[in-house]
């Protein structure tokens, strides 16, 4: 029998995306997959249910959609840990579920989808070699992120970012700073660039200095030793607190000449690294604005409140949440591309749904399978921190 997907709405507060878009719930119906979507539940990303009827999927009610072989959402449970409580008794053991879910620091909700008998694969943990490239949402939502952050930025500067010659005098363009130049920081600097900024990035790993360079920003080099910086997966390794003290140190002086400081850094699994103290920030102008990407994180700067906006001695400071849902519509469609792309990987040649641990990037993914976490790391953070403890934190 054909294998059934369901898309139900996001219950997460304020999440505006969608799972799979209209055109994904056609392509996956030519390879043999029946789409079923809940009623509404791309709505808020522009995408009405007529067009999903029209390209071939059917609506229904969330306890028909929960139904399926598997469901596929933007958060499942561990990254929607309230709201989607009312979705546990609506799984059933046998089915998957791929979608976000904070494997790493979830742990109750890891070990709550083992207990219900599904396979849950986190987007999170998709490997970053070539062959999982089209299923990389984090980068996808990371490119969002970025642009978006710059738009904030640009927004809230009491001054506009290019510079103008005209008739009532020269207007010269804002001064930006990148911290973290990863997919996020790459984009940030792309867009600063594009609006006319002169534009500053910096990252741990020295790798990314020509990427930087390309974009026609300038890299800040630091006079500090950064070591073997990056792991095998590209991401940026955990440095120690004298390194980060050092880091913060040398960073005053580029800090303080900026107008917008856009800060990206993040360690996999950790919380991010504190770049900026509240002494940095106050040496800004007055008016000056810190984005804080990695609010959701805790912050790169002390003074950020994830979620929202500090006004601290005439300095902006935004913690922007989930920043991908604030473009649902492109956003949806990235990750609906990633989703479809992950899921083409396990559909079989007569439309039926076959999950391959041989393969690297299921094993990878693969959080729970047969009522148990199966995932190494995740095992290993079980282990050493008690599951009721652990919360479903961030
Ligand atoms: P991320 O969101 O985990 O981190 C953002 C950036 O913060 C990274 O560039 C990291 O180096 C930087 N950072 C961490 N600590 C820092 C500190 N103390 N000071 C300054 N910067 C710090 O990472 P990401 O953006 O998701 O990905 C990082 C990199 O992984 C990419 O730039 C790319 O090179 C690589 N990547 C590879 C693939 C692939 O091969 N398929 C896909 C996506 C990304």
């Amino acid at each position: 029998m054909a294998v059934t997907i369901g898309v139900p709405r996001e219950t997460f507060p304020g999440e505006r995306r969608v799972a799979l878009v209209p055109r994904s719930c056609e392509a996956l119906g030519k390879l043999g997959a029946s789409v079923i979507v809940e009623q509404s539940a791309g709505a808020e990303a522009g995408f009405p249910d007529e067009q999903y009827s029209s390209r071939g999927a059917r609506l229904a009610s969330r306890s028909e959609v929960f139904q399926a072989d598997i469901i596929a959402q933007v958060r499942s449970l561990g990254a929607n840990p309230e709201a989607g409580r009312a979705d546990i008794s609506l799984l059933h053991p046998g089915q998957t579920i791929i979608g976000f879910g904070e494997p790493l620091t979830a742990l109750d909700q890891d070990s709550e989808l083992a207990k219900a008998g599904v396979s849950f694969f986190a987007m999170e943990l998709m490997p970053r070699i070539t062959r999982a490239q089209s299923m990389d949402a984090l980068s996808s939502m990371a490119t969002i992120a970025g642009y978006k952050a710059v738009l904030l930025a640009a927004t809230a500067l009491p001054k506009i970012f290019p510079m103008l010659m005209t008739a009532a005098g020269t207007v010269t363009p804002a001064r930006v700073l990148v911290l973290g130049a990863g997919v996020a920081g790459l984009q940030a600097i792309a867009t600063a660039r594009r609006l006319g900024a002169v534009v500053h990035g910096y990252d741990v790993r020295s790798a990314v200095r020509e990427q930087i360079e390309s974009l026609g920003a300038k890299f800040v080099v630091l006079d500090i030793d950064t070591g073997p910086s990056e792991d095998k997966g590209g991401y940026a390794k955990a440095m120690g607190e004298e390194f980060y003290r050092r880091q913060r140190e040398l960073l005053t002086n580029v800090i303080r000449e900026q107008d917008v400081v856009i800060s990206t850094a993040a360690v996999p699994g950790k919380k991010a690294p504190i770049l900026i103290t509240t002494e940095m920030a106050e040496a800004l102008a007055p008016g000056s604005v810190i984005v804080d990407v990695a609010a959701e994180r805790g912050g790169n700067c002390e003074l950020t409140r994830p979620g929202e906006t500090v006004v601290h001695q005439g300095i902006t400071i935004l913690g922007p949440l989930n920043l991908a849902s604030s473009a649902p519509y492109h956003a949806s469609q990235m990750y609906s591309s990633n989703v479809t792309s992950f899921l083409k990987l396990m559909l079989t040649k007569d439309g039926s749904f076959k999950i391959n641990r041989d393969d690297e990037i299921v094993r990878e993914t693969l959080v729970t399978f047969g009522n148990e976490v199966v995932h190494a790391r995740v095992n290993e953070l079980l282990g050493s921190t008690p599951a009721t403890q652990a919360g479903g934190g961030r």
